[in-house]
């Protein structure tokens, strides 16, 4: 579609970052354009609206420049996953692994509650790991999925074959 072609258009590979071998998917030429800023919101919204989400989840730190406008946009609350040590209130942790080593997130668990359908939202989905974690946690706070939502998925990577037990049949839409 022409919102798709925009968007891919607005999405800048970087060869070799953070490290040799690795293309990096760089949208900070997406944010820096309004229509294809505008056009990404609308298309997550159109999302959180269709699956009946009651709240929005953004994943540090580009979920948050993304899922933040999309909460505004469909009327619903932003909640932020933030890596370990960064929230100030009582929190949730789930640790969860690397290629090299482990990550941390956590949430502040008070600000969901059991009448909650969750979109999570996340600039791309690669090994699936991040995601998974941050299902996990939005589970633990005693709140339902009601799916995860992406600009991209890097498919090589089966991040989606590794999120679908923890989806338990929510969706997964990767624009
Ligand atoms: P995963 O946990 O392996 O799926 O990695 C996903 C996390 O890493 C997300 O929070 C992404 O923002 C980030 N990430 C991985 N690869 C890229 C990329 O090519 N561009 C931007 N972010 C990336």
């Amino acid at each position: 579609t022409d919102v798709r072609e925009l968007l891919l258009s607005r999405i800048r590979d970087v060869p070799d970052y953070p490290e040799p071998g690795v293309m990096f998917k760089d949208i900070t030429p997406l944010l820096a354009d309004p229509a294809a800023f505008t056009a990404l919101t609308d298309a997550l919204a159109e999302i959180a609206a269709r699956t009946g989400a009651t709240k929005v989840v953004g994943l540090e730190a580009r979920g948050f420049i993304l899922g933040a406008p999309v909460a505004v946009r469909a009327g619903l609350g932003f909640i932020p996953v933030r890596k370990a040590g960064k929230l100030p209130g009582a929190t949730l942790a789930q640790s969860y692994d690397l290629e090299y080593g482990s990550a941390e997130i956590e949430i502040h668990a008070e600000d969901l509650s059991a009448d909650d359908r969750v979109l999570v939202v996340d600039d791309v989905l690669a090994t699936g790991g991040t995601a998974e974690a941050s299902v996990a946690l939005i589970r633990r706070a005693g709140a339902r999925v009601a799916g995860l939502a992406v600009l991209m998925e890097l498919g090589f990577l089966d991040g989606r074959a590794r999120l679908e037990p923890a989806l338990d049949g929510a969706p997964l839409e990767a624009l």
